[in-house]
């Protein structure tokens, strides 16, 4: 295979576009994409019926318009290509309007209390500025246009649209600020994000006969295999053939999308696996990394295998985790993260590293809240991923250069040419992999930050909203700041940053992330701490939230309530259904296999009696068995109880609250019960696939 060769084969990207359409069209196509020019009908339709003479002569029969609804996971609707023509003969048919806008009923999606069922109209409207591709599943294909969804009122339903906002204010705030300082060749900003996405691959057929994960997505039960990851022989280990196998399908069908894979390798754990493309535009690469989770899926299960997606599939084992590499830069191609010999590009740098500062210090809060869900709740605060406070590594020599700055007295020339050839060293410290902490959530690492608490399944956009949030918030504090001073802008800029890096201190932190003790001293520093996420979510109706979101237009107070209680009603829903698929193995599966081992033992008991003889060690095990079920069964009845209790309260908060405060550590203890009876019981009587079947058998 010659990668080359197959790339983007799938996707109507602008090779495709240069050849096929009139270089007018394609002119004020790229005019639309580039300059904000809107996209008319007669643009519309050229595009329209180019997309379509194309996807056919590739087999298509289908379109789709695809989104991001808040529940997770993407959707789709496919319409044929066919419609009446004036003679009411059937006809291959698509149209700009069919391109531009489609009218899925909204009722079924959640919109947090938004729209009432009687107004229940929504609409998808595409979103150029992502390629629509060819999907292939089952015989022919289908058309993919990647679009935004709203409700008929225009109220955001989807994780798309509060992104594009999100990174128009902050184009906007980054233009004008590199006008102030005299850049006058920016125009448009690009921001690049590499999404490294963690995964388990299990065997299919043990995975059908588990429940717990084909309905939550994690094993509700199970007790640690002997060889767990201990001895650390997974990490970029020799792939197994099997799973090799997998990995050159996905990369291969991918490069047909036009997705750029770059690494794959196995993880820490067993059975965990990585795959990273490079990075891209950010919309991009978010809608690639639904495609490639949506692809993982599908080609898993061609191989015999399934894909788990879930933050933490298996309890005492590292989960999985997604990596938001993030960087900014401009039309120019420059990244203003990338060390520079230029003092003023230098300046950029250092304001950018200052937005990103005082964005965290101001809004880490609101990072934490955009990526809890009940499955990261799993994992962050683990030994595994970083700790739910959000905290900067910068690595020790730009420490040593920030420092440097702040205790300066004067930034003549002199000084500022220091400084730039400090940054310019800094890629080649950096890249200097004993530099680099793991442990830290938001990490600068050469010419980029790693954001790396997102979990494996989410979709990313929510978190690189905050992200150009916390940067426009910035860059506009340093704009404000930098207008009213007088004098030389780069001397004032630098002082800007030296008062900004001394009131931001508390959220630089070099050590080591897993510590109890970063937990004490950040907390003593007043920063946020959320562990779960009912209470994690609060930052999203607080006030300086609300202002955020609506002075840079991306969501209104009653949009960010919905997604509150959206965010909030999703985690009832998942735990609600954990907590019943736990009892319904208990019933189902767990006790009659406990029944039938009591009964086992108790005829040999019997036996052993006639023969006058006796086994105090079977007794033993006999009377833990006889315990554990009485406890077990305790344990499903509070639940039980309690699930009704929990069906009564309306209040989404007052629910998740008492899920975390009640349920959970009830859910906990009959985890524990349920995994020591695992440990006596035969494992040829015990229903559910052990964790040590489940993870060594490739
Ligand atoms: P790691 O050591 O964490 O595996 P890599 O250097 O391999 O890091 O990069 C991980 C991801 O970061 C890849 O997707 C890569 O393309 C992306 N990346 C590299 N440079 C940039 C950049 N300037 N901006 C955004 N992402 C980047
Ligand atoms: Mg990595």
């Amino acid at each position: 295979m010659r990668i080359n060769k197959i790339f983007g084969e799938l996707s109507f990207n602008q090779k495709v576009m240069e050849e096929r359409l009139s270089s007018e069209t394609y002119q004020n196509f790229m005019e639309t994409l580039h300059i904000g020019k809107p996209l008319d009908r007669s643009l519309a339709d050229n595009l329209a019926h180019s997309m379509k003479v194309w996807a056919i002569e590739q087999g298509a029969t289908h379109f789709t318009h695809w989104f991001q609804p808040l529940r997770g996971g993407t959707a789709e609707k496919h319409d044929a290509f066919i419609s009446y023509n004036e003679n009411g003969h059937l006809i291959e048919h698509f149209s700009g309007s069919q391109l531009i806008q489609s009218e899925p009923d909204a009722s079924s999606f959640p919109s947090g209390g938004i729209r009432s069922t009687f107004e229940a109209r929504g609409y998808t409207a595409w979103d150029p500025s992502s390629e629509v591709f060819l999907l292939e599943s089952g015989h022919s294909k289908t058309l993919v246009i990647p679009s935004v969804f709203l409700s008929w009122t225009g109220m955001v339903l989807d994780h798309k649209t509060p992104f594009l906002r999100s990174h128009l204010a902050l184009e906007n705030s980054v233009i004008r600020l590199q006008r102030l300082l005299g850049n006058r060749h920016a125009k448009r900003v690009i921001v690049h994000m590499g999404l490294e996405q963690e995964y388990f691959l299990v065997p299919k057929d043990l995975y059908l006969k588990r429940r717990d994960l084909q309905i939550t997505g994690r094993t509700l039960f199970g007790l640690p295999a002997a060889k767990g990851q201990q001895m650390e022989d997974h990490y970029l280990g020799t792939i197994k053939p099997k799973v090799l196998l997998f990995m050159e399908e996905l990369d291969q069908q991918l490069y047909r999308l036009g997705i750029p894979a770059k690494t794959r390798h196995n993880e820490v754990a067993p059975n965990q696996f990585e795959i990273a493309p490079l990075f891209e535009e950010g919309n991009r690469a978010i809608d690639h990394n639904l495609q490639i989770m949506n692809l993982m899926e599908i080609i898993a299960d061609k191989h015999g295998l399934t894909c788990l997606l879930h933050e933490k599939p298996f309890q005492g084992i590292n989960g999985s985790g997604k990596h938001l590499n993030w960087s900014i830069g401009d039309n120019t191609g420059s990244n203003y993260l990338e060390p520079s010999a230029s003092p003023l590009k230098n300046i950029t740098f250092l304001m950018t590293l200052s937005a990103i500062l005082l964005g965290v210090h101001k809004y880490g809060g609101l990072l934490r809240a955009s990526v809890a869900d009940a499955g990261n709740d799993l994992r962050l605060g683990s030994n595994e991923a970083p700790p739910a406070i959000m905290s900067v590594y910068l690595g020790s020599y730009l420490t040593k250069l920030l420092e440097d700055i702040e205790d300066s007295k004067a930034f003549n020339e002199k000084k500022i040419s220091e400084i730039s050839l400090g940054i310019r060293r800094l890629p080649m410290i950096q890249r200097d992999t004993s530099d680099r902490n793991r442990t830290s959530p938001i990490a600068f690492t050469g010419n980029k930050f790693e954001f790396r608490a997102a979990g494996s399944s989410q979709n990313c956009s929510e978190s690189a909203t905050v992200i150009n949030l916390m940067l426009t918030y910035g860059f506009d504090y340093v704009y404000k700041e930098l207008s009213i001073m007088s004098g030389d802008s780069k001397q004032n800029a630098l002082k800007i940053i030296k008062s900004i890096l001394s009131n931001t201190k508390d959220i630089r932190f070099e050590g080591n992330n897993y510590d109890d003790q970063w937990v004490i001293e950040a907390q003593k520093k007043g920063l946020p701490y959320y562990k779960q996420t009912p209470h994690s979510l609060e930052e999203l109706t607080k006030e300086e939230t609300i202002k955020l979101y609506k002075n840079y237009g991306v969501l209104s107070k009653t949009e960010l309530e919905s997604k509150k209680e959206i965010r909030l009603d999703h985690y009832c829903k998942t735990k609600i259904n954990e907590f019943k698929t736990a009892v319904n193995l208990c019933h189902s599966q767990i006790l009659p296999c406990v029944e039938e081992y009591i009964s086992e033992i108790s005829d040999i008991l019997l036996k052993l009696k006639e023969l006058e003889k006796e086994s105090p060690a079977m007794q033993d095990k006999l009377e833990i068995l006889l315990k554990n079920y009485e406890e077990i069964q305790k344990s499903i009845n509070f639940i039980e109880e309690q699930l009704i209790h929990l069906s009564q309260i309306a209040n989404f908060d007052a629910k998740a609250k008492e899920i975390h405060s009640k349920l959970e550590p009830s859910f906990i203890q009959l985890r524990g019960l349920v995994d020591s009876t695992e440990k006596i019981i035969p494992g040829s009587l015990w229903p559910l696939p052990s964790y040590q079947d489940l993870l060594s058998r490739f």
